[in-house]
């Protein structure tokens, strides 16, 4: 961990190790404006310890599809998709074990999200990176993720495969969540309403904290927070799941 640098918000090598690197919503915040890139890739590369090896930022910047001749523009001369991947090229050159993604994605048309998570989808491949990837785009989700954690008032209360997740949902959130988006065979969308909004996090409910929104709750929701557990094939915080394995007992 020597001199491994972890990029903070600002884009700079922070205290903190190269094992985890960051790619965050907004590219443009992330990087330096007064720095070329790669002289951004450069600052990265010397202080791992690979030393300014022009070869590998060029490598660094052909597998993210930018090209070599990316290196000598800076960030307000490319688009939002290009800072992105320049944003992944400097946190790749760090070589992490662990990429993650916060919202990576959001700022971004559509047409070039697309690109994106088929960048990252190779990327982990290529790499050997485990990727955390944190969004409210449940489609991006469920094409780039093995694993999903759903979480509710910062906890969370289903975590499965995402096969299991989104095929056959058990959480009364996850439902609600799933049936909010479109999906192109409507015979397959959960039907649960959305009602009310999410809990203030400085004054969440007692109890379950989804109960003020939840179709199912009982008098129990109203004062035990759930806690996750194994249900099956999946994590879950639910009653209805302890109720119902509990029946099964
Ligand atoms: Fe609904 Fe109760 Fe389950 Fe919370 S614990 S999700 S309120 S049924």
């Amino acid at each position: 961990m020597k001199g491994a640098p972890f990029l903070g918000a600002n884009g700079r090598p922070a205290p903190g190790g190269r094992v985890v690197q960051m790619v965050f919503q907004d590219p443009l915040a992330a990087l330096d404006p007064r720095m070329t890139i790669g002289a951004q890739l450069d600052e990265v590369l010397v202080a791992t310890g690979h030393g300014q090896a022009e070869a590998e930022r060029d490598r660094l910047l052909d597998s993210v599809g930018l090209g070599r001749h990316f290196a000598g523009r800076y960030p307000h001369e490319l688009s939002g998709g290009q800072r992105q991947r320049a944003v992944i090229a400097r946190a790749l050159a760090a070589k992490p074990k662990l990429l993650i993604c916060d919202e990576a994605l959001a700022a971004l048309d559509v047409s070039v999200q697309a690109q994106m998570l088929a960048l990252l989808s190779r990327l982990k491949t290529e790499f050997g990176l485990s990727l955390l990837f944190i969004s409210h785009q449940l489609s991006t989700v469920r094409y780039l993720c093995d694993e999903v954690a759903v979480m509710y008032a910062g906890r969370i209360v289903e975590q499965g495969t995402a096969a299991q997740v989104f095929t056959a949902a058990r959480h009364p959130y996850t439902r609600m969540l799933l049936a909010s988006t479109l999906h192109p065979n409507a015979a397959n969308r959960y039907s649960e309403p959305v009602i009310g909004e999410p809990p203030d996090p400085l004054a969440l409910p007692r109890g379950c904290p989804f109960h003020p929104r939840c179709a199912l709750r009982h008098d129990r929701c109203e004062t035990e927070r759930p806690p996750l557990e194994t249900h099956g094939d999946r994590l879950v915080a639910c009653h209805l799941e302890s109720d119902r394995s509990s029946a099964v007992a």
